[in-house]
């Protein structure tokens, strides 16, 4: 079990929930696009936002974004320990450094800072910027990685400082894997977990699934973020459905069956209908959209609603048993209706 780490009124570790975050992508300066950005965010279910801070201006920024989100904000910082010091004056829930571009005066201000404000750092190593020292000392990235990582948490315990959120990033899905496997057997702080530079959506998500999914199977990670070349939003809703893929996520879990000859419905478009419908629903249940009532309803005899096609007739069943059969012209329309008597939707 990991150390929990509080980020602003969301704590993560220590068994908490995982905890989605994702990064806005247009510089902070410009607020009002960014404060739609953060409202799309948040009602997308995110848990914690992260900004780039690239310099002092965007870190004043960050207490009038704040007024914008209830979610934590997480100031991203590369190289300038001022920014980040400006960050967390401007009430940084968290900030994200690589201590490997700061001296050690420089991080000890930080650290200092971080202390007097209560603000966690997360500690964060990439694949394509490992420190040429620790590459040269092991040899391989991954170790380089991994020791490289761990060397940095030293020079923060030396500080006296704990609050610690760990993150090591490749865009190599296999060795992302690998290396959080290296430093989660080696340490107890709490993992963010990614893919990083991992591309647009499709591929993007793919890399994410098999490198996020793999490690949250191991029991590791506290808090994701599905990077992709797209709209923050897309990074939640593809960070949700992967949580929920494996159990751990809140939401509608949504299936729908591959189709096969025996399929009486225009599948494809029902799925799509109905999965545009209920992907943002917070609510517990499962949702089936199956092809035929020959197997469609026995295969998902645990879904809590589910539509089932016949010939120009379509069955709603709950729990395995057919509770109504429907018209397929007015389908649609009624299993919306179901679906919100299902979670108690006015
Ligand atoms: S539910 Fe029916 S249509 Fe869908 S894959 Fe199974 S057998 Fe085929």
């Amino acid at each position: 079990m990991t150390k929990t780490v509080k980020i602003g009124n969301v704590t993560i570790g220590g068994g908490n929930p995982v905890a989605i975050q994702s990064m806005t992508n247009i510089p902070v300066l410009d607020t009002d696009a960014t404060a739609e950005q953060l409202k799309q965010l948040q009602l997308a279910d995110c848990d914690i936002v992260r900004v780039a801070v690239p310099d002092i201006e965007s870190a004043k920024c960050i207490s009038r974004l704040k007024t914008f989100t209830s979610m934590p904000v997480v100031a991203d910082i590369h190289y300038d320990y001022r920014l980040a010091i400006k960050s967390m004056e401007n009430g940084a829930d968290k900030i994200r450094i690589n201590p490997g571009n700061m001296s050690a005066d420089h991080l000890k201000k930080v650290a200092d800072c971080a202390r007097h404000h209560g603000v966690p750092v997360r500690i964060g190593v990439n694949g394509g910027s490992v420190n040429r020292e620790f590459l040269n000392k092991y040899g391989d990235k991954r170790t380089a990685l991994t020791e490289s990582l761990l060397h940095y948490v030293s020079e923060m315990e030396k500080l006296a400082f704990y609050d610690i959120v760990l993150s090591v990033k490749s865009s190599d899905v296999r060795e992302t894997i690998a290396v959080n496997r290296a430093v989660a057997s080696r340490c107890d702080y709490p993992i963010h977990l990614g893919v990083t530079e991992a591309g647009p959506a499709y591929q993007g998500i793919i890399k994410n699934s098999v490198g996020i999914g793999a490690l949250l199977a191991d029991g590791i990670g506290d808090t994701v973020r599905v990077s992709l070349t797209a709209h923050p939003v897309e990074e939640v809703r593809a960070a949700r459905t992967l949580l929920n893929a494996l159990g751990m996520g809140r939401g509608v879990t949504f299936v729908s069956c591959p189709k096969c000859g025996r399929c009486g419905i225009d599948l494809e478009k029902y799925a799509r209908a109905v999965y545009e419908y209920v992907k943002d629903i917070d609510a517990d249940v499962k949702i089936a959209v199956m092809g035929c009532e020959v197997n469609g309803i026995g295969e998902c005899s645990d879904a809590d609603l589910g539509m089932a096609g016949g010939k120009g007739k379509v069955a709603f069943f709950k729990h395995g048993k057919v509770f109504r059969t429907v018209d397929e012209a007015q389908a649609l329309q009624l299993f919306f209706f179901e679906i919100d008597n299902l979670i108690g939707k006015e």
